[in-house]
């Protein structure tokens, strides 16, 4: 993600963090200044919001190892104000791997705060003397404790995007088909959000907001099942394009704008004789314009972290590795050799055309 700082490597994965996360320490000193609190408190709230994320860091880490375990990688972990990301490199397919990565999260935090109520013992006595309105060494792991258990519960709530949603439709999966268990999983979800926001009207607006989050959430996961199940059955070299818009990587960004205007393409490939370099997208070169870099060469503007893919791969492998890691087009290769490209839009025409199809033949 753009715009972030790296804290280092844990296990292989690099750790993130994004430049948002000051405002949420900046809105806490804010917060706890206008209620009138001292330098220590203030010193209390944001070392407990530091500790919180850890908290939250092990929770993405346990995802990310649960996947290690069925050789999924993860690229790597970002924190955001609102949580954790970890960006796998594939969403697990077995149920019971789908299970087990969804489950790992929220399990850390449930240990989490069995060791603090370990080292802690509390008594309902010593929790009523707690000033809980302000933090402080007292009722510092107390409060972790708490938090911890309400982050593994929410993320446990039975709707995409929260881990819960994976775990029901994991469950689903060992009686239903993938698809067919995602779109219950997701009407479940819905059914939820809906509730989530009627309860939020009258309770609490927080709750409207988590209501839409989790409706937008469980449509973008049916829809994302819905496509992957269309292109079941294909591989790639169904959704080719032979043609393949190749640029020099000395080429400048005028030149690679005035094939995108002269042609049909949207995404090029950058080889340096015969061997790929990198592709370039319509974004990469727009952006690019806009910096001025209109003279310099298009290596200089290229990704080079492109997906290879391989002409006989599963198509909704392909096709989910791209949506995953955010590519819209890959190089394709037979036998080592280039022999075309595939870019998200092409695939989108794809499944227009075997959906129509679908209908015909249901018909
Ligand atoms: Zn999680």
């Amino acid at each position: 993600m753009k715009y972030s700082l790296s804290l280092g490597r844990v296990a292989g994965i690099q750790i993130f963090v994004h430049w948002t996360f000051l405002i949420l320490i900046g809105w806490i000193v804010y917060i706890n200044l206008r209620q009138g609190m001292g330098a220590i408190d203030i010193i209390w709230s944001v070392l407990f919001i530091l500790t919180l994320f850890a908290c939250v860091t092990f929770h993405e880490l346990g995802h990310a190892l649960a996947a290690k375990r069925y050789h999924i990688k993860t690229r790597n972990i970002t924190l955001l104000p609102i949580g954790g990301l970890a960006q796998l490199e594939s969403i697990p397919e077995k149920p019971k791997e789908e299970l087990v990565v969804a489950l790992a999260g929220p399990l850390v935090n449930i240990v989490i705060s069995s060791v603090i109520f370990v080292i802690i013992q509390p008594n309902p006595e010593t929790i009523q003397s707690l000033d809980l309105t302000r933090l402080s060494h007292h009722n510092f792991l107390f409060s972790l404790m708490v938090v911890n258990i309400w982050l593994a519960v929410f993320n446990l709530i039975p709707a995409f995007p929260m881990d819960g949603g994976r775990v029901f439709r994991a469950l689903l999966s060992f009686k239903f088909e993938r698809h067919v268990a995602t779109r219950i999983a997701a009407s479940v979800g819905q059914l939820l959000a809906v509730g989530f926001v009627f309860i939020g009207f009258f309770y609490n607006p927080f709750l409207i907001f988590i209501g839409l989050f989790i409706f937008l959430g469980a449509q973008a996961e049916a829809q994302y099942a819905e496509a992957k199940s269309l292109l079941t059955g294909y591989t790639v070299a169904h959704a080719l394009m032979r043609e393949v818009p190749l640029l020099k990587p000395t080429d400048t960004i005028e030149y690679s704008s005035d094939q995108l205007l002269a042609t049909q393409n949207r995404n090029f490939i950058v080889a340096d004789g015969g061997q790929v370099v990198g592709t370039l997208s319509r974004d990469e070169i727009i952006k690019a314009l806009r910096e001025g870099k209109s003279q310099e060469a298009v290596e200089t503007s290229m990704s080079r972290d492109f997906i290879s893919l391989d002409v006989n791969a599963p198509l909704e492998t392909a096709w989910s590795q791209m949506q995953t890691l955010r590519k819209a087009a890959a190089p394709v290769f037979q036998g080592g050799q280039l022999v075309g490209m595939m870019d998200t839009e092409n695939v989108a025409e794809f499944l227009m055309i075997s959906e129509a199809r679908r209908k015909e033949a249901g018909n």
